[in-house]
Order: C-alpha cells, then structure tokens, then sequence
C-alpha cells in the first residue's frame, strides 16, 4: 500500500548551492550579556565585521537591495550605520551621508533631540548634506526603540528628501521600534522576536 511508503520529503532548499543559501545573521553575532549596564543583551556586530565572507554575504544582499531603486545617496546613522552604510554608498558608486552625535559635524547642521531610555540624546545633519528630490536608503546596525532611527528619519526629511526605505541589521522586536517610525518601509536582515 502506498500509505506505508517511506515518505520522501524533498525540500528544495536543500538542492541550494551554499552561496546562494541564506546566512544566519545571528549567529555571526555577539551576544554580550549586561553590556553597558545590567540587563541589556547587547549585540556586538564585531564578530560578524572581523568574518569577511559574513560581511561580504551582508553587503553584496544590501546593494543587490538597492541597486536599480534610484537612491542618490546612503545616510548612515552614527557609529555603525557608517560602517555599513559607506560600503554601500561605494557600491552603488553614490554619496553618504553621515548623522552623528551632537557637537561632532563641523559645518551649519540641523538637529533633533530625543528621548533615550534613560535621559536624551541629540543628532545632527548637515544642512546642505541632502536637497528637495534627494531619495535615500537610511541605515543602521540595529532597532531598538527606534528612537535614533525616527529622529534620523526626521531630520533627513527636514530637509526634502524621500526616504526610500530604512535598513537595519538587526531588529529587536519586542522593543517595537518598529511602530515608532510610522509608514516609513524598513528592511531587516534578521528579527528577534
Ligand atoms: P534605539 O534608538 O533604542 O532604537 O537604539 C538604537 C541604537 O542603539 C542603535 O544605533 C544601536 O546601535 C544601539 N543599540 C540599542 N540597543 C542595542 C543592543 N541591545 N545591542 C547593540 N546595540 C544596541
């Protein structure tokens, strides 16, 4: 009888030549347990930049993204958006442009304060950094509360330029950050639940 067949499951995924098959993003991650204060899991990206396959596997799936959607420029969020944000603005051979942390950009910015868990914190663009019709992908390595990424998002908008979509590495759910940054589309690599 047909019913007593060992069953045969044929999964396609298993016939995926290796490079073409997802990277488990996490698992090139750190966890680093009550860093900078207790109770917070902190995810060191460290581990993953020092692995250059595992950094070449995320950039060449970042510009694959957004080659071909009319960006004209990366804006990559203070420390670690630049780090992925600059490797892409090379790729897709356009500009970057930073936000950092208050007090740090030289010329006449714009500015945005917000609240941390703890406290405030303000970012700054550069005023002449991007111009009415300017379409951009905003960039980071992580959503938390969203918090940064809402007021980096607002700061870029200040300016006239349309955000094309926000991208992160790395979003931890629960936090729903997520909700902070409105309509605003965001692509992340991997999600903690
Ligand atoms: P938030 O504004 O709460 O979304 O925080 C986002 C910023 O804080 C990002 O630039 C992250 O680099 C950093 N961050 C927040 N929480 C973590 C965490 N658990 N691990 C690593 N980075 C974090």
């Amino acid at each position: 009888m047909l019913s007593n067949l060992p069953s045969i499951h044929l999964d396609h995924r298993e016939f995926t030549p290796s490079e073409t098959r997802p990277m488990d993003i996490l698992s090139k991650v750190r966890n680093v347990p009550d860093f900078p204060k207790p109770g917070i899991q902190f995810k060191d990206i460290t581990t993953l930049l020092a692995d250059g396959e595992a950094f070449g596997k995320v950039m060449d799936d970042l510009a694959d993204r957004y080659r071909g959607a009319g960006l004209s420029a990366v804006v990559g969020i203070e420390s670690r958006g630049f780090i992925f944000g600059a490797a892409l603005a090379d790729r897709l051979g356009i500009g970057f442009v930073p936000v950092r942390k208050k007090g740090k950009l030289p010329a006449d910015t714009i500015e945005k304060t917000y609240a941390l868990e703890y406290g405030e914190a303000t970012i700054e663009l550069h005023r002449d950094a991007l111009v009415k019709g300017d379409r951009v992908v905003v960039i980071d390595d992580l959503l938390a509360t969203g918090g940064t990424l809402e007021a980096s998002c607002a700061l870029v908008e200040e300016l006239g330029a349309s955000i094309h979509e926000v991208w992160v590495l790395i979003e931890l759910g629960f936090l729903k950050g997520r909700d902070k940054l409105g309509s605003r589309p965001i692509h992340a690599e991997a999600i903690i639940p």
